[in-house]
């Protein structure tokens, strides 16, 4: 049987201000297995990153159960929360989310540099180096992002997220700021690395790219739904 990574169940999330509650998640039920590839699709405003950053223990639900690797992680403190992530969880953004002022050595190498246990130099340099091969820019260490384009800012940015041998890859819109070559460069890199075994989950509104996953869920005001009453929806 395969490895269950995350399990969420009756998953809600209410923002709340004076004037009104927002109900950006309204009940999400998802597992996902050791080397899935999900992707979850829908509009603008359905949920998809408020989804993602509970996901990423960037944010708690209002309500429900989430478990990574068996481990309830529902309820936890800001620093329990942030020790998890660091160890569990990669991330990919729309926006690359670089440090300039580093080289693309120096950036890969961050979180190892932030882990509970410290590699030794020579340990962190083999990692860094294993992980931008991974993403064919080995050839660029020593470069500063602003030096690159976007789509090797972008597989700089997924040798980063691979660095601490993460649980899962939750990657929201990865494509958003590229030009459709490079989209296309950066999903073929997604799919080859799901191929060698990494858990993905990425959230888009760009059907064509949802399309390329091997589990495709549609999100709709705070819902996973069907993909039949989405056709029924559209048209
Ligand atoms: P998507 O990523 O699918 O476009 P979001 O998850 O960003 O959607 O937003 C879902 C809903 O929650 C929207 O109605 C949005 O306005 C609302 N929302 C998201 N974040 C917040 C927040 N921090 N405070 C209040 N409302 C929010
Ligand atoms: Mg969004």
């Amino acid at each position: 049987m395969r490895e269950l990574k995350i399990k969420m169940t009756g998953i809600t999330k209410v923002f709340s201000t004076d004037e009104m509650d927002t109900h950006a998640l309204r009940g999400i039920d998802l597992e996902i297995y050791a080397g899935d590839f999900v992707s979850i699709c829908g509009p603008s405003g359905c949920g998809k990153s408020t989804l993602l950053s509970l996901l990423g223990l960037l944010d708690m639900p209002t309500n429900g159960q989430y478990y990574i690797e068996n481990n309830d992680v529902s309820n936890l403190s800001l620093a329990q929360a942030a020790e998890i992530r660091n160890a569990k969880i990669g991330f990919i953004f729309q926006s690359f989310n670089l440090i300039d002022e580093l080289s693309v050595f120096d950036n890969v190498a961050l979180p190892l540099r932030y882990a509970k246990q410290v590699p030794t130099n020579s340990e962190l340099e083999q990692r860094v180096m294993q992980c931008l091969e991974k993403v064919d820019m080995a050839h660029r260490a020593k470069h500063k992002p602003n030096q690159l384009s976007g789509g090797q800012q972008q597989r700089v940015a997924i040798a980063r997220a691979l660095i601490a041998n993460p649980a899962i890859l939750l990657v929201d819109e990865p494509t958003g700021n590229l030009d459709s070559k490079n989209g296309d460069a950066v999903m073929d890199m997604l799919m080859q690395l799901n191929q060698e075994g990494t858990t993905l989950c990425m959230v888009t509104h760009d059907s064509r790219y949802a399309e390329m996953a091997k589990r495709k869920l549609h999100l709709l005001d705070g819902q996973i739904v069907d993909s039949a009453a989405v056709l029924a929806e559209v048209g």
